[in-house]
C-alpha cells in the first residue's frame, strides 16, 4: 500500500482580521456586543465578530431602505453590471475564499476548492443574466422588486447559502440585509469587501453578524418586505408564526431526510460512489444530503460490501490537506446531536459499522457510520441527523420503495438507482420531494429550482422559478 504524502493547502493565502465589524451602508461598523468564530478542525479562535443587536438591525434596515430606491431605478444592464464584476471577482479571489470557508466551517478544501466557489460564481453569473431579461421569466411584463430582503442562512454552505440569496435579490432589484450563522461569518465578511471591490453603492448589500436573536430581530423588522431563510424547520416554524399576517413574502428552505433507492439493477459500483457522495459530501452537513439508503433486497449484500469497502477508503483530517475526504464537524454542538442521535440507532436496536479512522485529538470530528437492520420506527430513520451518519433499510418492491421514500415529514430531495428509464420516471414522478436524482446525487445548478415539500419548507431556489420569491 502506498501511503499519502500530506498535499496542504496554504493557509496564507488568506488575510483574517482579528476582529470584525458589521457590513451596513458600506463601512464596517461596531455592533453591541462581540463573539469569537473558531476553526472547528482545531478549535483555534479565528477572529471576534461584532453581534448586532436590534439597533444595528434597524440601522441595517435603514441603509437598505435608503439604497432601494436608486438601486431599484437603475436599468437591468446595470444592475447586471455589478453582478457581473462581483461574479468575476469572486473567481479571482476563490482560492483566498475557499481556504477561508474550510478554515470557519472545517469542509474539506477539495469541496470548498471544487464545489462550493465555482457554484458561488455561477449563481451570480447566472443571476447576472437575468438582471435585463426579468420582463421575460413569466412574471408579467413589468415585474417589480419587493423592496428590502432580510435573509438568514445557515452554516453548512455558508457563501454559497449567500450567493442563492443575494444574487437573485439584487438582480431582481431588491436591496438586502444578510445574518450568516455565527460559528461560519468569515466569509460572508470577505463577501462585504467584494462588494466594495465592486463599487456595490454602499446600503445595497448589508451583512449584520450574531446568533438567534440578531435572525429574529431581522426577520420581525417592519421595515422588511421580503424573508427568505435557509435553516431548521423549527426555527422555520418561528419565522412562519412571526412573518404571519404580515405581508412580508417568506420562502423558507428547511431540513431533510432523503431517501437515495438502489434497484437491484442498479450498477452497484456506481450506486456506491453516489451513496458515498450523498451522505458523506460535507460530512453529511447537507440539508439534501441521502441520508436513508432504501436497498432492494436482492442486491442488498454484495452492495453492502462495495460500500463498506469503498467506506474504508475515505481520508478523515485536516480539512487544508487536498487529500481529505472528510473535515471536522462544523460546532460542538452539533458534534453533540450526532452523537447523541447516534446512540439513540444502537440503543433502538440498528447495527452501527464505522471503518477503521483515527480521529484527531482536537477539534470536532464523527467517523462516516452507517446503521444496518433500521426499521421506519427507529429515530434514526425519521430524524435529520446532519452528519456522515447513513440509515440503511431495505425494500422488496417498487410500491414499497416508494412508500418508504415519502414516509417521512421532509421532502427536499430523493435519489434512484436504476438501469431502466422507465422506471426511474414512474418512480420519480410518485416521489414527494423537490428535487429528484437519477444514477447521480447532490448536483447543483444555479439554472434548476431547488426547494422542499412538506416540512422541508416552501418556494423555490435557482433557476427561473427562483426569481418569483423577489417579485411583485
Ligand atoms: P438553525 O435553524 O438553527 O439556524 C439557521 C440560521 O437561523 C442561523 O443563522 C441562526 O442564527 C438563525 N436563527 C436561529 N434562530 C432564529 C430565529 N428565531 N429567528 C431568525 N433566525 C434564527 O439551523 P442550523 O443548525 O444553522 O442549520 C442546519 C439546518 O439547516 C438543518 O436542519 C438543515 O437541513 C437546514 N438547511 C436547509 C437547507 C435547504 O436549502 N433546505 C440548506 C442548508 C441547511
Amino acid at each position: 500500500m502506498f501511503e499519502y504524502a500530506p498535499a496542504p493547502e496554504s493557509r496564507s493565502v488568506v488575510e483574517i482580521a482579528p476582529s470584525y465589524g458589521l457590513f451596513i451602508d458600506g463601512e464596517f461598523t461596531p455592533g453591541k456586543d462581540v463573539f469569537k468564530t473558531v476553526n472547528p478542525a482545531s478549535e483555534e479562535v479565528l477572529a471576534e465578530v461584532a453581534e448586532a443587536g436590534p439597533e444595528d438591525v434597524d440601522r441595517a434596515v435603514a441603509a437598505a431602505r435608503r439604497a432601494f430606491g436608486t438601486w431599484s431605478a437603475l436599468p437591468g444592464p446595470e444592475r447586471a453590471r455589478y453582478l457581473f464584476r462581483i461574479a468575476r471577482i469572486i473567481q479571482e479571489r476563490s482560492r483566498e475564499l475557499a481556504v477561508l470557508e474550510s478554515l470557519d466551517n472545517g469542509k474539506p478544501i477539495r469541496e470548498s476548492r471544487d464545489v462550493d466557489l465555482p457554484l458561488v460564481a455561477a449563481h451570480f453569473f447566472y443571476h447576472a443574466g437575468w438582471a435585463d431579461k426579468l420582463e421575460y421569466a413569466g412574471f408579467g411584463p413589468d415585474p417589480r422588486p419587493l423592496g428590502v430582503a432580510g435573509q438568514v442562512i445557515p452554516w453548512n454552505f455558508p457563501l454559497l447559502m449567500l450567493a442563492w440569496k443575494i444574487a437573485p435579490a439584487l438582480a431582481t432589484g431588491n436591496t438586502v440585509v444578510l445574518k450568516p450563522a455565527e460559528t461560519t461569518p468569515l466569509s460572508a465578511l470577505f463577501f462585504a469587501d467584494v462588494c466594495r471591490q465592486a463599487d456595490l453603492p454602499p446600503g445595497v448589500v448589508n451583512i449584520v453578524t450574531g446568533a438567534g436573536d440578531t435572525g429574529r430581530h431581522l426577520v420581525e423588522h417592519p421595515d422588511v418586505n421580503k424573508v427568505a431563510f435557509t435553516g431548521s424547520t423549527e426555527v422555520g416554524r418561528q419565522i412562519a408564526r412571526a412573518v404571519a399576517g404580515t405581508g412580508k413574502k417568506l420562502s423558507l428552505e428547511l431540513g431533510g431526510k432523503a431517501a437515495n433507492i438502489v434497484f437491484d439493477d442498479a450498477p452497484i459500483d456506481q450506486a456506491v460512489e453516489g451513496i458515498v457522495n450523498g451522505i458523506f459530501f460535507n460530512q453529511g452537513h447537507v440539508c439534501c444530503a441521502g441520508s436513508r439508503l432504501l436497498v432492494q433486497e436482492s442486491v442488498y449484500e454484495p452492495l453492502m460490501e462495495s460500500l463498506k469497502r469503498r467506506m474504508a477508503t475515505l481520508r478523515l483530517g485536516d480539512p487544508l490537506d487536498k487529500n481529505t475526504d472528510i473535515g471536522a464537524i462544523n460546532s460542538a454542538a452539533q458534534l453533540a446531536r450526532i452523537r447523541e442521535l447516534s446512540d439513540v440507532g444502537a440503543a433502538e436496536g440498528a447495527e452501527r459499522w464505522s471503518p477503521a479512522c483515527e480521529l484527531p485529538e482536537q477539534g470536532f470530528w464523527f467517523a462516516p457510520t452507517i446503521f444496518t437492520g433500521v426499521t421506519q420506527a427507529h429515530r434514526i430513520a425519521r430524524e435529520e441527523i446532519f452528519g456522515p451518519v447513513l440509515s440503511v433499510l431495505t425494500f422488496r418492491t417498487p410500491d414499497e420503495a416508494v412508500e418508504k421514500a415519502n414516509n417521512t415529514p421532509y421532502g427536499l430531495s430523493a435519489g434512484i438507482w436504476s438501469d431502466k428509464g422507465s422506471r426511474i420516471l414512474a418512480v420519480a414522478d410518485r416521489l414527494r420531494a423537490g428535487v429528484v436524482w437519477a444514477n447521480t446525487f447532490n448536483k447543483f445548478d444555479p439554472t434548476s429550482p431547488f426547494g422542499g415539500y412538506k416540512e422541508s419548507g416552501y418556494g423555490r431556489e435557482g433557476g427561473r422559478h427562483g426569481l418569483e420569491a423577489y417579485l411583485a
